[in-house]
């Protein structure tokens, strides 16, 4: 029999341990933007690496010509061609192929894996059909969302400093990852030179910008999370070499690894890092991303059955398993409406093998909403952080620059591009984003600011930034 009250009190306990009052999210906000300045002054000022991404030209719409784009960032890898013809014709034709990366070629050697998507490219290449023009005489130019930590060094080039996601390939780690893609391209006799070297929420400004003057952020929410943001040139103290001729420079924010000790935590939080792969790090991204947020609920439910016996007095045993309750899970659990919550019932049944009393499957769904609640609630402080570290949380503070854009009848908005699973198919996470973004910004400016969402974005990024950072230029 279920000890009702124990159920309730662990409940109780962990939504005081998650709440984020509008109070706390400004110390997060302020921790934020206190950590970006940190991140910006030195290399190693935070946890925060603020990557510089030596993007300084995004994409204006004037981009013309044929360029190529390869996405390589989990069990799939992309290529594409689009065909770009300026500010009127804008893309007159892409094609894309995806392919999966045999498991084996993840934990194998470097060549090998660098080989097989050098072939793919090339085989995709071959075959160009109507419609794409590469120019005579000219190399054809590549863009390479490359979406693992790399310490870029150049536009063109960066050094990989640890693989994630199921990659390990030691001899891969502290090489240079376009070297190591254009001697596999060689080796395939592909002529063809890499332009751009990009992270995945780079690419996804890029092709947010190409479409939309005003996108100033971009943040993923999938399996991981991540954002980046347009920052000025000026504002860069560990920046060493010359201002680019834009003023600007987009920074990776690398904010999955953002800490602070306003971050709402529980008990629960610190055994899910404890046991994880990497233990103290990407402290902000096992708080709000898809890849986790799953894992956190079965921990509480497993609690929960464990002292209280929610399932009854059996503890069903798929409740051990850790990350077998997956976020989508917990989004369908959460978008139940029906009277005697069908939908928990099949979860539960397909997943834990169990069953529950409607009264336990009430609480259940108040664990997926505590979860979501504080991912999106925190996700909005970042991206509130961001908007202040830039001057656009406010309607009064206006520089020059601003000014002129306002007259001129552009630039009125500061649009966040966004992609990712999570936030896409989460309806109950994205309400709670948007309602807590305009809570801490205000309804004045948060008519101002535009969360867009931006599917596979990052693909064309890449390919436009190629193009604006082209040799031909
Ligand atoms: P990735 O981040 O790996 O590039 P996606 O952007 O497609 O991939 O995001 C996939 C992630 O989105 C999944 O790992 C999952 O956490 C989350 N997700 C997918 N579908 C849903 C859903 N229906 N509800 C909530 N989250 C989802
Ligand atoms: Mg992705």
């Amino acid at each position: 029999r279920a000890n009702w009250s124990r159920a309730v009190a662990i409940l109780q306990e962990f939504k005081d341990g998650c709440a984020t009052p509008l109070h706390r999210l400004r110390q997060v906000v302020d921790a934020l933007v206190v950590e970006m300045h940190a991140g910006l002054a030195l290399e190693g000022g935070s946890k925060l690496k603020m990557i510089l991404s030596y993007v300084d030209n995004l994409p204006t719409g004037e981009e013309c010509g044929l360029y190529y784009a390869l996405d390589l960032g989990g069990t799939n890898f992309r290529v594409l061609r689009v065909q770009l013809a300026g500010r009127e014709g804008r893309i007159l034709q892409q094609e894309y192929e995806e392919v999966s990366i045999p498991e084996a070629l993840m934990v194998g050697s470097n060549e090998e894996l660098f080989d097989f998507i050098a072939a793919e490219l090339a085989s995709f290449v071959a075959s160009e059909g109507e419609g794409f023009h590469p120019l005579p005489g000219r190399q054809r130019e590549l863009g390479f969302t490359f979406s693992f930590p790399v310490k870029q060094t150049s536009i063109d080039s960066g050094t990989l400093l640890k693989w994630t996601k199921g990659f390990a390939i030691s001899e891969t780690v502290g090489k240079d990852v376009v070297e190591e893609l254009q001697a596999a391209m060689a080796r395939q006799n592909l002529d063809m030179r890499v332009s751009a070297l990009v992270n995945d929420t780079v690419g996804t400004l890029a092709g947010g910008r190409y479409w939309n003057e005003d996108v100033m952020v971009a943040v993923i929410l999938g399996t991981g999370s991540n954002a980046c943001y347009v920052e000025r040139a000026d504002a860069i103290p560990k920046w060493r070499g010359v201002l680019p001729k834009s003023g600007s420079m987009v920074i990776n924010m690398e904010w999955g690894n953002f800490w602070s000790s306003h971050l709402p935590r529980t008990p629960v939080d610190d055994a899910l890092d404890a046991e994880s792969l990497n233990p103290g790090d990407q402290g902000f991204e096992k708080l709000i991303s898809g890849m986790y947020l799953g894992d956190i609920v079965r921990r509480v439910l497993l609690k929960m059955a464990q002292e209280a016996a929610l399932f009854g007095d059996v503890i069903p045993s798929n409740l051990l398993i850790p990350f077998i309750l997956r976020t989508p899970d917990i989004s369908a659990m959460h978008a139940d409406e029906s009277a005697d919550l069908k939908e928990v019932t099949r979860v539960l049944k397909v997943v834990f093998k169990t069953q529950a009393s409607l009264r336990s499957r009430k609480m259940i769904v108040d664990v997926c909403d505590t979860v979501a609640e504080r991912a999106a609630c925190l996700v909005a402080a970042g991206i509130v952080g961001i908007l202040k570290k830039i001057g656009r949380d406010t309607v009064g503070n206006v520089d020059m620059a601003r000014l002129k854009s306002i007259l001129a009848g552009k630039g009125r908005k500061t649009v966040v591009a966004m992609d990712g699973g999570l936030y896409e198919h989460y309806p109950k996470f994205r309400e709670y984003l948007h309602n807590t973004a305009v809570e801490l910004l205000g309804k004045e400016v948060a008519e101002q600011v535009v969360v867009e969402l931006s599917k596979d974005g990052s693909g064309i990024g890449a390919a436009l930034l190629a193009a604006s950072h082209s040799q031909y230029l």
